[in-house]
Protein backbone atom coordinates (compact mmCIF):
# COMPACT_ATOMS: atom_id res chain seq x y z
CA UNK A 1 0.00 0.00 0.00
CA UNK A 2 3.16 2.47 0.60
CA UNK A 3 4.20 3.92 -2.42
CA UNK A 4 7.55 3.62 -4.08
CA UNK A 5 10.43 6.01 -2.65
CA UNK A 6 10.48 8.47 -5.23
CA UNK A 7 14.55 8.60 -6.61
CA UNK A 8 15.43 11.95 -8.18
CA UNK A 9 18.82 10.87 -10.73
CA UNK A 10 20.98 13.96 -12.08
CA UNK A 11 23.06 12.52 -14.46
CA UNK A 12 24.41 14.07 -17.29
CA UNK A 13 25.47 10.71 -18.81
CA UNK A 14 22.49 9.30 -20.57
CA UNK A 15 23.86 5.88 -20.36
CA UNK A 16 24.56 5.93 -16.79
CA UNK A 17 21.47 7.27 -15.37
CA UNK A 18 19.54 4.98 -17.80
CA UNK A 19 21.48 2.20 -16.21
CA UNK A 20 20.82 3.51 -12.67
CA UNK A 21 17.04 4.30 -12.96
CA UNK A 22 16.85 0.70 -14.58
CA UNK A 23 18.47 -1.02 -11.44
CA UNK A 24 16.58 1.34 -9.15
CA UNK A 25 13.06 0.39 -10.74
CA UNK A 26 13.90 -3.66 -10.56
CA UNK A 27 14.70 -2.92 -6.86
CA UNK A 28 11.16 -1.15 -6.01
CA UNK A 29 12.48 2.40 -6.03
CA UNK A 30 10.47 5.07 -8.47
CA UNK A 31 13.30 6.45 -10.49
CA UNK A 32 13.65 9.93 -12.38
CA UNK A 33 16.08 10.97 -14.71
CA UNK A 34 17.21 14.67 -15.22
CA UNK A 35 20.34 15.91 -16.42
CA UNK A 36 21.23 18.99 -15.07
CA UNK A 37 20.49 21.49 -11.79
CA UNK A 38 17.49 22.99 -13.79
CA UNK A 39 16.08 20.33 -14.50
CA UNK A 40 16.30 19.07 -11.31
CA UNK A 41 15.28 22.23 -9.83
CA UNK A 42 11.68 22.35 -12.03
CA UNK A 43 11.45 18.14 -10.97
CA UNK A 44 11.78 19.00 -7.10
CA UNK A 45 9.06 21.49 -7.38
CA UNK A 46 6.71 19.36 -9.27
CA UNK A 47 7.37 16.45 -6.59
CA UNK A 48 9.56 16.19 -3.82
CA UNK A 49 11.88 12.86 -3.77
CA UNK A 50 12.74 11.15 -1.32
CA UNK A 51 16.16 11.16 -1.86
CA UNK A 52 18.66 12.21 -4.93
CA UNK A 53 21.22 11.02 -6.17
CA UNK A 54 23.14 13.69 -7.38
CA UNK A 55 26.17 13.43 -9.83
CA UNK A 56 29.01 15.76 -9.20
CA UNK A 57 30.05 17.02 -12.54
CA UNK A 58 27.15 18.39 -14.50
CA UNK A 59 26.74 21.00 -17.30
CA UNK A 60 26.00 23.77 -15.37
CA UNK A 61 25.70 24.24 -11.33
CA UNK A 62 27.93 21.68 -10.35
CA UNK A 63 26.54 18.65 -7.53
CA UNK A 64 28.19 20.09 -4.58
CA UNK A 65 26.80 24.14 -5.59
CA UNK A 66 23.09 22.31 -6.06
CA UNK A 67 23.59 19.94 -2.92
CA UNK A 68 24.51 23.32 -1.04
CA UNK A 69 21.24 24.88 -2.56
CA UNK A 70 18.90 22.26 -1.90
CA UNK A 71 20.05 22.28 2.30
CA UNK A 72 19.15 25.53 2.68
CA UNK A 73 15.97 25.79 1.48
CA UNK A 74 12.82 24.58 3.95
CA UNK A 75 11.39 22.49 1.20
CA UNK A 76 14.38 20.71 -0.04
CA UNK A 77 16.77 20.34 3.22
CA UNK A 78 15.05 17.35 4.54
CA UNK A 79 15.77 15.43 1.65
CA UNK A 80 18.38 12.78 1.47
CA UNK A 81 21.28 13.68 -0.99
CA UNK A 82 23.72 10.81 -2.46
CA UNK A 83 26.43 12.31 -4.79
CA UNK A 84 27.87 10.28 -7.15
CA UNK A 85 31.41 11.16 -8.56
CA UNK A 86 34.10 9.86 -10.76
CA UNK A 87 36.36 11.25 -8.51
CA UNK A 88 38.14 9.14 -5.38
CA UNK A 89 39.60 11.49 -3.58
CA UNK A 90 39.80 11.99 0.32
CA UNK A 91 39.15 16.18 -0.11
CA UNK A 92 36.38 15.89 -3.07
CA UNK A 93 34.29 12.90 -0.64
CA UNK A 94 34.63 15.33 2.45
CA UNK A 95 33.35 18.34 0.08
CA UNK A 96 30.57 16.65 -1.01
CA UNK A 97 29.75 15.77 2.73
CA UNK A 98 30.46 19.48 3.29
CA UNK A 99 28.05 20.45 0.96
CA UNK A 100 25.09 18.85 2.64
CA UNK A 101 25.55 15.46 0.92
CA UNK A 102 24.48 12.04 3.32
CA UNK A 103 26.22 9.98 1.41
CA UNK A 104 29.19 9.51 -1.17
CA UNK A 105 29.63 7.03 -4.10
CA UNK A 106 32.62 6.83 -6.40
CA UNK A 107 31.78 5.23 -10.09
CA UNK A 108 32.66 3.02 -11.40
CA UNK A 109 30.07 1.50 -8.50
CA UNK A 110 28.01 -1.84 -8.25
CA UNK A 111 24.80 -1.96 -8.45
CA UNK A 112 24.44 -3.67 -4.91
CA UNK A 113 26.76 -0.88 -3.37
CA UNK A 114 24.38 1.98 -4.57
CA UNK A 115 21.53 0.24 -3.52
CA UNK A 116 22.91 -0.63 0.05
CA UNK A 117 23.84 2.98 0.39
CA UNK A 118 20.51 3.93 -1.07
CA UNK A 119 18.33 1.95 1.44
CA UNK A 120 21.33 2.59 4.50
CA UNK A 121 20.25 6.33 3.48
CA UNK A 122 16.29 5.67 3.39
CA UNK A 123 16.50 4.09 6.49
CA UNK A 124 18.18 6.49 8.14
CA UNK A 125 16.42 9.55 7.40
CA UNK A 126 13.11 6.91 7.69
CA UNK A 127 9.69 8.75 6.55
CA UNK A 128 7.75 9.34 9.72
CA UNK A 129 5.49 6.25 9.13
CA UNK A 130 6.98 3.40 10.41
CA UNK A 131 6.33 0.28 12.08
CA UNK A 132 5.69 1.09 15.36
CA UNK A 133 3.02 1.60 17.90
CA UNK A 134 2.03 4.87 19.55
CA UNK A 135 -0.23 5.52 22.80
CA UNK A 136 -2.01 9.07 24.00
CA UNK A 137 -4.02 8.67 26.62
CA UNK A 138 -6.72 5.80 25.79
CA UNK A 139 -6.06 5.86 22.01
CA UNK A 140 -3.61 3.40 21.06
CA UNK A 141 -2.68 2.97 17.10
CA UNK A 142 -0.28 -0.48 16.10
CA UNK A 143 1.32 0.23 12.58
CA UNK A 144 2.41 -3.33 12.43
CA UNK A 145 -1.24 -4.27 12.95
CA UNK A 146 -2.67 -1.70 11.58
CA UNK A 147 -5.01 -1.40 14.26
CA UNK A 148 -6.24 2.02 16.32
CA UNK A 149 -8.47 1.56 19.78
CA UNK A 150 -9.42 3.77 21.63
CA UNK A 151 -11.00 2.79 25.48
CA UNK A 152 -10.24 -1.22 24.31
CA UNK A 153 -12.61 -0.72 20.80
CA UNK A 154 -11.10 -1.34 17.74
CA UNK A 155 -11.88 1.48 15.11
CA UNK A 156 -12.06 1.30 11.22
CA UNK A 157 -9.98 3.98 10.05
CA UNK A 158 -8.99 4.38 6.13
CA UNK A 159 -5.07 4.38 5.19
CA UNK A 160 -4.57 7.80 4.58
CA UNK A 161 -6.53 9.05 7.72
CA UNK A 162 -4.32 6.37 9.18
CA UNK A 163 -1.57 7.83 8.11
CA UNK A 164 -2.50 11.10 9.67
CA UNK A 165 -3.28 9.80 12.69
CA UNK A 166 -0.18 8.01 13.84
CA UNK A 167 2.04 11.42 12.16
CA UNK A 168 -0.29 13.53 14.85
CA UNK A 169 0.40 10.89 17.80
CA UNK A 170 3.75 11.08 17.37
CA UNK A 171 3.92 14.42 17.46
CA UNK A 172 1.03 14.95 20.29
CA UNK A 173 0.12 18.17 21.67
CA UNK A 174 2.12 19.91 18.89
CA UNK A 175 0.37 22.48 16.02
CA UNK A 176 0.66 21.15 12.68
CA UNK A 177 -0.02 23.76 9.85
CA UNK A 178 -1.70 21.88 6.90
CA UNK A 179 1.24 22.45 4.59
CA UNK A 180 3.25 20.65 7.12
CA UNK A 181 0.56 17.29 7.22
CA UNK A 182 0.69 17.05 3.88
CA UNK A 183 4.56 17.25 3.54
CA UNK A 184 4.83 14.75 6.12
CA UNK A 185 1.99 12.59 5.24
CA UNK A 186 1.47 13.09 1.16
CA UNK A 187 5.01 13.71 0.49
CA UNK A 188 4.65 16.49 -1.67
CA UNK A 189 2.38 19.26 -1.51
CA UNK A 190 2.20 21.27 -4.91
CA UNK A 191 -0.30 19.20 -6.81
CA UNK A 192 -2.70 18.57 -3.47
CA UNK A 193 -4.67 21.87 -2.28
CA UNK A 194 -4.77 22.28 1.75
CA UNK A 195 -8.14 21.86 1.69
CA UNK A 196 -7.51 18.34 1.64
CA UNK A 197 -6.23 18.11 4.63
CA UNK A 198 -9.69 18.96 5.92
CA UNK A 199 -11.15 16.68 4.58
CA UNK A 200 -8.86 13.50 5.84
CA UNK A 201 -9.43 15.39 9.30
CA UNK A 202 -13.15 15.32 9.15
CA UNK A 203 -13.12 11.67 7.73
CA UNK A 204 -10.66 10.88 10.90
CA UNK A 205 -12.57 12.23 13.69
CA UNK A 206 -15.63 10.57 11.99
CA UNK A 207 -13.69 7.26 12.57
CA UNK A 208 -12.21 8.06 15.92
CA UNK A 209 -16.18 8.69 17.17
CA UNK A 210 -15.30 9.69 21.16
CA UNK A 211 -11.76 10.02 20.21
CA UNK A 212 -12.91 12.70 17.73
CA UNK A 213 -11.99 15.43 20.43
CA UNK A 214 -8.55 14.19 20.84
CA UNK A 215 -8.22 16.49 17.14
CA UNK A 216 -8.14 19.74 18.07
CA UNK A 217 -8.48 22.83 15.32
CA UNK A 218 -6.24 25.45 15.75
CA UNK A 219 -7.73 28.58 14.12
CA UNK A 220 -5.60 30.43 12.13
CA UNK A 221 -2.68 27.71 12.54
CA UNK A 222 -3.86 23.83 11.86
CA UNK A 223 -4.37 20.88 13.60
CA UNK A 224 -3.12 19.36 16.82
CA UNK A 225 -3.65 15.84 18.81
CA UNK A 226 -3.88 17.08 22.13
CA UNK A 227 -5.27 14.68 25.35
CA UNK A 228 -6.28 18.13 26.96
CA UNK A 229 -8.64 18.66 23.95
CA UNK A 230 -10.50 15.25 25.04
CA UNK A 231 -10.57 16.08 28.76
CA UNK A 232 -11.99 19.15 28.24
CA UNK A 233 -14.92 19.04 25.75
CA UNK A 234 -16.65 22.18 25.72
CA UNK A 235 -13.77 23.90 25.16
CA UNK A 236 -14.76 25.30 21.50
CA UNK A 237 -12.32 24.01 19.05
CA UNK A 238 -12.82 26.05 16.24
CA UNK A 239 -13.96 22.67 14.07
CA1 LIG B 1 28.66 13.91 -15.10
Amino acid sequence: MRKLPRVLVVEDEPSIAELIAVNLRHNGLAPTIVFDGAGAQREIDAVLPDLILLDWMLPGESGAVLARQWRKHERTKGVPIIMITARSDESDKVQGLDAGADDYITKPFSTQELLARIRAVLRRRAPEVVSDSVQVGELSLDAATYRVSFRGQELKVGPTEFKLLHYLMKHAERVHTRAMLLDKIWGDHVFIEERTVDVHIKRLRESLGDAAALIETVRGAGYRLSVQALEAPNKPTGA
